[in-house]
């Protein structure tokens, strides 16, 4: 494993109460740096005390966006070790999405030996409360101090790690969705496909109108023919309908999520007949209203599983499985977190252990 120089915050700050940790405003005493540039490559990786990043007010990325970020999470095991889920998935997936936006790729060995190494460095930020992680949020942009319209010549990647309470304090309830027919998230060709920050700023008005409304996400639609149902808020989604679980294949404006290969990857072992293509908010609303529409719930490192209890779209509305949690929905729930912190046993191969 690759190991980078460490400069050493002069003092540890105090660990927050993991009981009332909101999500991303704590984080640990140091962060991963390393620089691009144009003939010189990725270089100079270093740990060192978190802090301020001074840039120009002209730097790229606070004017055009070119910026990806990747998002996973460390969880404390039964034997007081500290291990990841599946990095080199999102070392990969961070690849493609700096090769979409022209940002040099950074090699996934060395981004899942920098993870490896800053959350090592971290551990004691690894709460062991139920429920409870650490949540690495690594990411790459555009330095330039220029306002010409180019791909920068110089970048950063940073790591930065966030202590994060239980996402279901409250016991998993069911949430309630609103299909968007008026903003769309993204379209093929565009970068749905990648994780980036353009993509987020785009999709905060209709979570915005959604929570107006009483709705807790939004179901998007797909931006050419508004009809194929692409994603709920920033997680993958997944219904099964009369036995079999349909989810939307990833066309190019669909997220590639590490949960939703995760789940698809469990249910076929499990026997569970799957389906990944495209379906429409109409097929969808159909088969609810005829009956059939079983389960229904998102995917993503957050949430983990987050069950759709009940659905809006163009004044119809549906309840799913009575608003309550549905045993599959609960199956996959209970064997991911399994897993990821190491209560059960994990056959795939999916956990790395850092310490
Ligand atoms: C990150 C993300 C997901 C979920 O991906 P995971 O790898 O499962 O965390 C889904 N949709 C969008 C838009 C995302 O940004």
């Amino acid at each position: 494993m690759q190991e980078f120089p460490i400069t050493r915050a002069p003092a540890s700050k105090p660990k927050p109460d993991p009981k009332t940790l909101v999500f991303g405003k704590t984080f640990t005493d140091h962060m991963f740096l390393m620089n691009y540039e144009t003939g010189k490559g990725w270089h100079d990786g270093r740990i060192v005390p978190y802090g301020p990043i001074p840039m120009e007010p002209c730097a790229m990325v606070l004017h055009y966006a070119q910026e990806v970020f990747e998002g996973l999470k460390a969880y404390r095991s039964p034997d007081g070790g500290v291990q990841l889920f599946r990095p080199m998935e999102n070392a990969l997936r961070l690849k493609s999405s700096c090769e979409r936006l022209c940002i040099p790729a950074i090699d996934p060995q060395t981004v899942v030996d920098a993870i490896t190494q800053l959350v090592r460095l971290e551990a004691d930020w690894v709460p062991s409360e139920p429920g409870t992680s650490l949540y690495i949020r690594p990411f790459v942009f555009a330095t330039d101090p220029s306002l010409g319209v180019h791909a920068s010549h110089t970048y950063l990647f940073a790591i930065i790690c966030s202590p994060v309470g239980a996402y279901y304090a409250e016991g998993i309830n069911p949430v309630r969705i609103y299909v968007e027919d008026e903003d769309v998230r993204a379209v093929k060709g565009g970068t749905g496909f990648t994780k980036c920050g353009g993509n987020y700023a785009a999709s905060i008005r209709a979570s915005e109108r959604a929570e107006e409304q009483g709705y807790a996400q939004v179901l998007w639609l797909d931006g050419v023919h508004r009809k194929y149902i692409e994603e709920v808020g920033s997680m993958n989604v997944m219904f099964q309908v009369d036995g079999t679980v349909i989810t939307p294949t990833l066309t190019g404006s669909v997220l590639p999520g590490i949960t939703r290969k995760s789940c698809l990857e469990l249910l076929k072992s499990w026997g569970v007949p799957c389906e990944e293509r495209l379906i429409t908010a109409q097929e969808l609303f159909d088969a609810a209203e005829a009956g059939k529409l079983e389960e229904a719930w998102g995917t993503g490192t957050a949430a983990v599983i987050s069950p759709i209890g009940e659905m809006g779209w163009e004044g119809r509305h549906v309840v799913v499985n009575g608003g309550e949690i549905g045993a599959l929905t609960h199956k996959l729930y209970d064997t991911i977190t399994g897993i990821q912190w190491g209560t059960i046993p994990d056959p795939y191969g999916w956990t790395v252990k850092v310490c």
